[in-house]
Parts: C-alpha cells; structure tokens; sequence
C-alpha cells in the first residue's frame, strides 16, 4: 500500500449470508446480498498460518507468550495479492468450512482482493505485478478474477466478505496527476467493474474500499470519490450490487479520538468514525442509499503516534485496535483485522526493492521487511501496545 501523503500536502498547499445458516448462503433475493451483514451472526474464519507466525513469535518471546498467543484467537483477512497466491484462496476456504462445521455457524472469510494493473499507483511499496502495456487488464480478469470467482462459488455454503482493491479508486479521485495514476484510470475503472460483477453471487458481499479519513475526510474529496464510486457502480449493474465500504484498510486512524483535528486542522472528519458517518451523507447524495462499512481496527487502537497524519507506513508505536466484531456502531458491519497485524506494509531499506521513501521517514519503524511479510518486533510492539489491552 499506498496513499496520499501527496494528497494531502496538495490541499494543504491549496488550503493552507450467514442468512443461509449452514446450507447455501442466501442474499436478499434481487438484491444479491447487499441486503445482508455477512458478519451478524457468524464466526470468522481463522488462518492457520496466520496463527502459526504469532506462535513462533510467542515460542521467542517465553514471558509475553500468554498475551501474544491471544492474537491468534482473532480472525485476519486473507489477502489475494497476485496471481500466485490465489492458489492459496481453496485452502483457506476449505479450512473455514471446517471451522464452519465445527463450530455449528456460519464462517465469514474476509478476501481483499489487491491486484489490479498499475496497482498502488501514488506509492512504491505495493507496486503490483501486471501492467497496462503487458496486457494487465485481460490477465486481471482471466487469470485473477474468475479463479477467484471458481473457489467463491466452489463454496456456496460459506459467506465471503470482499475488500475490494484498496487504494484504487481513492487514487482515482485525488490522485490523477500522478502519471502512474492517469495511465491506471480505464484499466482500475474496467477491472473493478468487472469484479464486482463477477463477485455478484449468493454468498459474497463486496465492500469496495473507500481510503480513510486522512486522505479523503476533506469535503471535496469526498465528493470526488462519491462521484467515481458512482460512475463505476452505475457501469456495473447500480448501487445494490455492494454491500458497501471499507475503510482505515491497513491504516493507523484512531476510530472516535481527536487525532486528525491536531494534524489536519481544515479536516472535517478528524476521526475514522467521523468519517464513516460523513461519508454515509455524502454517498447518499450520489445513489448509496443503505450502504454499510466496515473498518480495519488492526493497528489503530493507540492514538498520538504520527508526526503527519499520511505516514501510511508501519507507523512506529501503534497498537492493536478494537477486535473484530459484528455490528459495533449504527452503520458499520463489523470492526475487522483486515490487515494481519504484524505483516509489514513496506521494506525500510532505502537500497532495496519496492523502497518508498514513507517507509523509511521518520514516522515508520525501522529494520522492516517487504510488504505483507512478517515483521516480528513490529508485532510484538502492536502486542504491547495494543488498546483495549489483550
Ligand atoms: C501487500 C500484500 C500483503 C498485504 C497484507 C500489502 O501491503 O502488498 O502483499 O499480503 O499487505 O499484509
């Protein structure tokens, strides 16, 4: 990932299924699912090796053990990231429709679907593997999206929560004077058109990602990204076709505190609750009328840590947020971890690959590894640090 420091310091310049219970997952009739929270009532899947990183964290670390074994006791998204690893989704699939059984409930898998051509287009860390010259568009349909779909409809009995494409369509809207950003507009619009309707089945409900209060709380970004949401749902079939919105996916804003009010005085919405609710007025003007978010509560529980609130990059001194649950506010489907805590969010080493600059500022933790892989004393810090304590 991602975002918009560049955003940012622009306006500053400028400004200053579990219905279907065991059986077959059932929507709302014409509706799809976008009538249904995927997460009242059910389980969550928990990844096995997601589990297996945080015990061989607590097997190194004998007198913090019992509280960091507790993590794995809380389910993580699963991210599909490039082609390779969509090899992985019928694995993960299979295993919660163990725990599906075992438990009695229905199982939600929370997938982000993370790939599309020219993907993290304002940033380097999470530069992705196909390209608008390679024929990127067709292979993130063919060999990406509907292997997707085959696993998705491989298990008809399980809701599936998507994050759709975090970043992307933020990016549309604020970022489009990044080269990378404007040759990625038809291929981002076109892809996700496609996959929303792809993802259009019984058992899965599409939460399209909508950034974070920090990068588009302010008024006229928000208008700009409920303008492209708008577009590119009126192209796949109309507001119903999600179930809504993710938001804070892999970043550190505090749900209800007064962070962004202090760093980011012109913005509205100084907190990521704020901005939900904002946003649900904002998007009801263009077309959403019911729509329901969920927010990523994995590494933002502690408050105060950022000098600038677009440091995106494994923010040093951040904890664990709220757990994941059902329902926690009038708008929102769930609280959930949808990034892993303690896989990093981008190498700290200047010499390397992937190197963006935010991940080695002076508000990212040092020694980190390449996105997505395991940064054991990050994690150990979000452990500590986490709030609610463990
Ligand atoms: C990375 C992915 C990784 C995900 C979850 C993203 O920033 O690009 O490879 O799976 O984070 O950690």
């Amino acid at each position: 990932m991602q975002y918009h420091v560049r955003s940012i310091l622009a306006l500053a310049l400028l400004s200053s299924g579990c219905a279907g219970g065991i059986g077959e997952v059932s929507g709302s009739g014409k509706e799809g699912t976008a009538g249904v929270n995927p997460f009242k009532g059910a389980s969550f899947f928990l990844n096995p090796e997601y589990t297996a990183n945080v015990e061989a964290t607590a097997a190194k670390h004998p007198d913090e053990a019992v509280r960091i074994r507790k993590v794995a006791t809380y389910p993580t998204g699963v991210w599909l990231s490039d082609i390779k690893s969509v090899a992985n989704l019928q694995g993960w699939l299979d295993e919660a429709k163990k725990q599906q059984d075992a438990s009695g409930k229905p199982t939600v898998t929370v997938v982000v679907v993370y790939n599309l051509p020219e993907r993290d287009c304002s940033a380097e860390s999470s530069a992705g593997e196909l390209s608008v010259e390679q024929n990127g568009e067709q292979r993130y349909r063919s060999e990406f999206i509907d292997p997707i779909v085959a696993q998705f409809k491989a298990h008809p009995s399980q809701p599936i929560a998507v994050v759709l494409e975090p970043d992307s369509l933020g990016n549309m809207a604020t970022n489009m004077a990044i080269p990378k950003c404007q040759k990625a507009k038809a291929v981002y619009r076109n892809g996700i058109v496609y996959a929303i309707k792809s993802f259009h089945l019984p058992n899965v409900s599409v939460y399209l990602d909508a950034g974070h209060s920090g990068w588009l709380g302010w008024d006229d970004n928000r208008t700009k990204v409920a303008k492209v949401f708008k577009n590119v749902l009126s192209e796949a079939g109309g507001p119903q076709m999600i179930r809504g919105f993710a938001t804070n996916t892999s970043n550190y804003t505090h749900l209800s505190n007064r962070d962004g009010a202090v760093l980011e005085p012109s913005n509205p919405c100084p907190n990521e609750l704020t901005y939900v609710q904002t946003m649900i007025k904002t998007l009801e003007m263009y077309g959403f009328k019911d729509h329901h978010f969920i927010v990523d509560t994995s590494r933002n529980g502690k408050g105060g840590i950022r000098a600038k609130w677009g440091s995106w990059c494994n923010v040093h001194g951040a904890g664990l947020g709220e757990r994941p649950r059902a329902d926690p506010v009038p708008g929102v489907d769930a609280y959930f971890w949808v990034k892993p805590p303690g896989e990093s969010d981008g190498s700290s080493d200047a010499a390397g690959p992937r190197f963006d600059p935010m991940c080695g500022g002076a508000d990212a933790a040092k020694n980190a590894p390449q996105a997505g892989e395991w940064f054991e004393s990050y994690f150990v810090d979000l452990v500590r640090n986490a709030k609610p304590p463990l």
